[in-house]
């Protein structure tokens, strides 16, 4: 699992060596830690044309000071109020001379407008930020991230700003997320009673949900699923969802129950033995969750490949029902038993493989495209008629034991194309989800969040 390459290359002969060679230069990523829990530097705010957003006190709220001239975390342009091909000037007369000032693993966040259909011109400026952001991502290099939200309310947008200006968000880059208006999941009046009328009021539940969160501890009093849990990313979701406050359930298929109480063990949680594509999958969840259940983690996966010509029905038929079916059956039957309590969180996990294609994957690319279909369809209405934001996370090269098994020129290549040129860690998954399940993320519903260093792959 270990990338010795990255670790040659930190070295000052391996250094030497892979730049002679024109070889590429990974950067070693800064991660979240509790001893290093924020970027290492002060933020830097600029603005091109004029904008209406009060950014000031959100950006407050990222626990980065201002940034000196020379060295800067992390920069902000906010490119809101850019309406024209003339306003874009604006965009490259701010960070022409800022990139240099950021620092390795940094953070370039652009600020966009949501694109104004009725005016070409405003359209084309704004859509011109994601070709802008994108290139930047390729180029910037450092272990730097380039990322651009489009939003109309900043404070709407406080927890993804926090997100993508901390060490959380090191593996996510070349993305574009679109932040709603104030309001996203409307709060639950009734969020400390259980759905069992018969059942007593659970003292320990949170009893105001307009309380503050507490952003150490976002989901603290809330309860989370992780499907697939006993191992891997969904192991790694588990432990992330629970430092942030929740009791998780860690889900997995029988044969793996005794890995599953070993992660429900270690992080305070419940391990549920279920294969989810059980038929009554739904009800068994929402019978072992009689208070309900705030976060609904699809993490569970597997990956049957052959190509086309060679792949039987039941290789097609075992990924689609893991990957796909079952997703859309325990949604639709914890959303409909009222389960998944309002102001809750639906986070599915799709691929960059059903994003781009892969050779020999069309039942896994298959599988992963209709979970970004799913989240499209579904997100607006489980908003507006259960409180619920439904998300996705499509991972790209993560180093787990799946990706262990991959041969070396193939599992080389998976590692090294993307801007990173390095494979991400299931933490990163981990934390992408986290930002996603946290009730200040209200107002980010429908997307698809890539967590793949950027990979060449697909957009
Ligand atoms: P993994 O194989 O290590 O873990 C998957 C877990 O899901 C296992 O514990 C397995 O027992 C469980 N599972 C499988 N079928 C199940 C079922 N029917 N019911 C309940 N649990 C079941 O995989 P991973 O690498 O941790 O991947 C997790 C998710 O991320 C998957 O959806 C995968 O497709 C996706 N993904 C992974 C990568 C990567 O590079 N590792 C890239 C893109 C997407």
């Amino acid at each position: 699992m270990a990338d010795r390459y990255l670790r040659f290359t930190g070295t000052a002969p391996g250094r030497f060596l892979t730049r002679r060679l024109g070889l590429p230069q990974p950067a070693a990523l800064v991660r979240w830690s509790p001893e290093r829990p924020a970027l290492d530097g002060g933020l830097r705010h600029l603005t091109a044309g004029t904008s209406a957003l009060d950014l000031a006190p959100v950006l407050a709220r990222t626990g980065l000071g201002p940034a000196g001239a020379e060295r800067a975390a992390a920069v902000v342009l906010d490119a809101t109020g850019v309406r024209d091909v003339e306003g874009l000037a604006g965009v490259h007369a701010a960070l022409h001379p800022a990139v240099r000032s950021v620092v390795a693993s940094g953070r370039v966040v652009v600020l966009g407008a949501p694109l104004d259909l009725a005016d070409h011109h405003q359209a084309a400026a704004q859509q011109a930020l994601e070709g802008f952001t994108r290139s930047l991502g390729k180029e910037i290099g450092r272990g730097r991230t380039v990322n651009l939200v489009r939003l109309t309310d900043a404070a709407a947008a406080q927890s993804t700003l926090r997100f993508l200006l901390s060490p959380k968000s090191a593996y996510v880059s070349g993305q574009v997320i679109e932040v709603g208006p104030l309001g996203g999941a409307p709060a639950a009046p009734d969020r400390n009673r259980p759905l069992d009328p018969d059942r007593p009021l659970d003292p320990d539940r949170p009893v105001d949900p307009d309380l503050p969160v507490d952003p150490d501890r976002p989901l603290a009093g809330r309860t989370a699923l992780v499907t697939g849990g006993a191992r891997g990313i969904g192991e790694a979701v588990a432990a992330t969802l629970a430092r942030d406050g929740a009791h998780v359930v860690v889900l997995d298929v029988p044969q793996a129950e005794q890995d599953a109480r070993r992660v429900a063990d270690r992080i305070g949680g419940t391990a549920l033995p279920l294969d989810i594509t059980a038929a009554d999958a739904g009800a068994r969840i929402a019978e072992a969750l009689p208070d309900g259940l705030d976060v609904l983690i699809h993490n569970a996966g597997i990956t049957r490949d052959r190509r086309l010509v060679n792949m039987p029905a039941e290789r097609w038929a075992a990924v689609l029902e893991v990957n796909l079916a079952s997703v859309l059956r325990t949604t639709d039957a914890l959303l409909k038993a009222g389960t998944l309590r309002r102001g809750g969180s639906v986070v599915a996990t799709a691929s960059i493989a059903g994003l781009a294609g892969n050779a020999g994957q069309t039942n896994y690319g298959a599988s992963k495209a209709g979970i970004v279909g799913l989240v499209r369809s579904l997100a607006p209405r489980a908003l507006d008629e259960h409180g619920v934001t439904v998300n996705a996370v499509a991972p790209g090269f993560i180093e787990t034991k799946m990706t262990a098994a991959i041969p070396l020129f193939i599992r080389e290549a998976g590692r090294r194309m993307n801007s990173l040129a390095q494979g991400g860690l299931p933490a990163d998954v981990a934390e992408t989800t986290a930002w996603l399940a946290h009730p200040a993320s209200g107002a980010v519903n429908g997307q698809v969040v890539r967590v793949c260093g950027q990979s060449l792959l697909g957009a």
